[in-house]
């Protein structure tokens, strides 16, 4: 074996014992290389021996096949040592015979030895460094993915939400084109996930995520925020059709039944939408103008998408102000109750007198029922305030009694929300057995969707039983404002309803328009064919009464035959005489008429 001229320099300078031994016995592998050809010259045995290569084989192989930069030529460390570093430290690869690779770290310097230029090379294996670093990298990046994304629906989630959508605002702006955040509430989740359970709530949300997903283009964004709200960002917006195109297609793509377990489930979702730069200039405002514009889809009906506009923030407002100022309501004493008679057509004597919940608010002044119930229902809080109209109604109907006035029943409007979560049958029982008073006093006015909606309350018993023990309980039932929900008749017959109020809204133009004639004239003749009584609501005007008297109509009630008025003002609602509909109402009772 040849030994190379370095080391033949060096023992020629009486210091190679030494070096050579540095050399040789390294645990690190060592190589030279000529510093103008870059081919080798030497290679210590640790080298070789990690290589697999003889030395004289090494000296034959171009670098580029000892490193390599993941299966490449080692680029970074051959270019640096063409441009002669003094100093040189890199990480590449080195390929073994075996076929094994290995990372290494390659540190270097310059070598003069006489008039020639060589680099001397250590190799240090990094392998187990780089594949730790590697798994680091992966598991972080799977935390990552973790934290960014819903584990349920696997959508990204709040938090990829506040890491993208700065960026993509800041694209729009620099592009010049509009952006738009949808945020989209499932209808009655909440009733689906305590009738059905959360297995169900949860198959539920899997599907409409997967739904939203394919409705939208790969490069929009679309997060679950928690609970059933998504928000889905279109990234660039050309023109408002777009905007309605997604939000129909999502609706749509909502609608189709859903098998859960083979029970189809129906949902639907109200979206709101907000405009980049119109709305909003950043993530927050966007945000919150998106969500503004979904309770008013919700407020529209639901099932229905709204764009932003600043009148909703001035409601969403008042309707925080509302939520907060009901339950203060509740316990201050300003929640009252007024009566309005249900009056016989023919004899214009009172049959009933309908309870109507009043709030004097010390500053708002008088809010209207419609006004506050649907957030009383959102919040709960229907079922103590509703508790409340009960108490007093029947506390009222004792207190007629005990004064001598002629007793007719009294009818209480009842929330869905009421009969699904609370007792109703129990609670009526207790508070007519505590007054005294027959729970067949009582008349219960329930809305369509309340009694029809196949939902079960807490306790797992369904509207229909309840209703059912109501009956027993001697309590009639009504349903109030018919015609707006969608009744069929086989229900009226089969849970034996006992009448139906006609919505105001086929009242109103009866005389006028045909075909509101027809719809009264149709819904009379069906319940009196069902056996069911009719009372007409919002009685305005002679002709309108007259128009029902000649249909055949039973009862009317109305601002023409008696305004809803306080307790101490109902007696002469009772004297037993049928009605004078010439009296002037005291002016008092105007505010009812108005709500104003
Ligand atoms: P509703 O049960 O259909 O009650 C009849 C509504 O029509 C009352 O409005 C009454 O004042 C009004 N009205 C009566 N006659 C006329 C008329 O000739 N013309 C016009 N334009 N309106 C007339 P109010 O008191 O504002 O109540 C609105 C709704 O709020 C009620 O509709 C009912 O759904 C709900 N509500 C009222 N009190 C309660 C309650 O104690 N509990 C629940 N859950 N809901 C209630
Ligand atoms: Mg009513
Ligand atoms: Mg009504």
């Amino acid at each position: 074996m040849t030994i190379p001229f370095w080391r033949r320099w060096l023992s020629g300078a009486g210091v190679g014992g030494a070096y050579e031994a540095a050399f040789s016995q390294s645990p690190h592998g060592m190589l030279v290389v000529d510093g103008r050809s870059l081919a080798v010259r030497d290679a210590n045995p640790a080298l070789q021996a990690s290589l697999g290569y003889k030395l004289r084989e090494l000296r034959k192989m171009p670098l580029a096949q000892i490193f390599s930069d993941d299966g490449g030529p080692p680029e970074a460390l051959l270019a640096q040592l063409r441009q002669s570093p003094e100093m040189l430290l890199i990480e590449t690869g080195q390929r073994c015979r075996s076929g094994r690779f290995l990372y290494v770290e390659v540190s270097g310097y310059r070598l003069d030895v006489g008039n020639r230029c060589l680099y001397a090379l250590t190799t240090r294996d990094i392998t187990m460094r780089r594949r730790m670093e590697a798994q680091l990298l992966e598991k972080q990046q799977h935390l990552d993915h973790l934290a960014h994304h819903d584990q349920l629906t696997g959508l990204p989630n709040r938090l990829f939400l506040a890491a993208h959508l700065p960026g993509a605002i800041e694209e729009a702006k620099r592009s010049g084109s509009m952006l738009a955040v949808l945020f989209l509430d499932l209808d009655r989740f909440k009733h689906i996930n305590d009738s059905r359970g959360h297995e169900t709530g949860d198959k539920l949300l899997k599907a409409v995520a997967q739904r939203i997903r394919t409705t939208t283009r790969t490069d929009d964004i679309v997060v679950r925020m928690g609970g059933d709200e998504f928000i889905v960002v279109l990234k660039t917006v050309a023109t408002p059709e777009q905007i309605n195109e997604t939000a129909s297609r999502i609706t749509e793509a909502l609608a189709a039944p859903v098998l859960i377990d083979g029970r189809p489930l129906v949902t639907t979702a109200s979206i709101g939408v907000s405009l980049f730069p119109r709305d909003g200039s950043n993530m927050g405002e966007l945000l919150r103008q998106s969500d503004t514009a979904m309770y008013q889809a919700k407020d529209r009906g639901r099932n229905n998408y709204q764009l932003f506009s600043p009148v909703m923030e001035r409601k969403l407002k008042e309707r925080i102000a509302i939520e907060s100022s009901l339950r203060a309501a509740l316990q201050g004493r300003q929640l009252d109750v007024h009566y309005q008679p249900i009056v016989d057509i023919e004899s214009h004597r009172v049959v009933a007198l309908e309870t109507l919940l009043r709030w004097r608010h010390p500053s708002l002044g008088f809010i209207p029922p419609d006004r506050f119930v649907a957030v009383a229902e959102e919040t709960g809080l229907i079922v103590p305030i509703g508790e409340f109209v009960l108490e007093r109604a029947i506390e009222d109907a004792a207190r007629w009694r005990a004064a001598g006035s002629m007793t007719v029943p009294v009818s209480v409007n009842i929330s869905a929300v009421q009969l699904q979560r609370s007792d109703l049958p129990a609670t009526i029982a207790r508070l007519t057995r505590m007054h005294g008073v027959s729970p067949n006093m009582l008349q219960l006015e329930l809305t369509e969707s309340a009694v029809f909606e196949r939902r079960e309350s807490r306790n797992g018993e369904s509207a229909q039983d309840a209703i059912a023990r109501l009956r027993e309980l001697g309590t009639r039932i009504a349903i109030d404002d018919f015609g707006t929900g969608y009744s069929s008749l086989s229900y009226l017959k089969k849970w034996r309803v006992d009448y139906l109020k006609i919505d105001r809204s086929f009242v109103r133009d009866l005389v006028t328009d045909m075909s509101d004639l027809a719809i009264v004239e149709a819904i009379i003749a069906m319940a009196k064919h069902l056996n069911i009584e009719v009372v007409a609501e919002g009685i305005e005007g002679w002709q309108q009464l007259e128009k029902l008297r000649q249909l055949g109509c039973p009862y009317a009630q109305g601002f023409l035959l008696a305004r809803p008025a306080p307790f101490d003002l109902c007696r002469r609602y009772l004297t037993g005489q049928p009605l004078d509909l010439t009296v002037q109402h005291p002016s008092g009772y105007q505010l009812d008429a108005t709500g104003s």
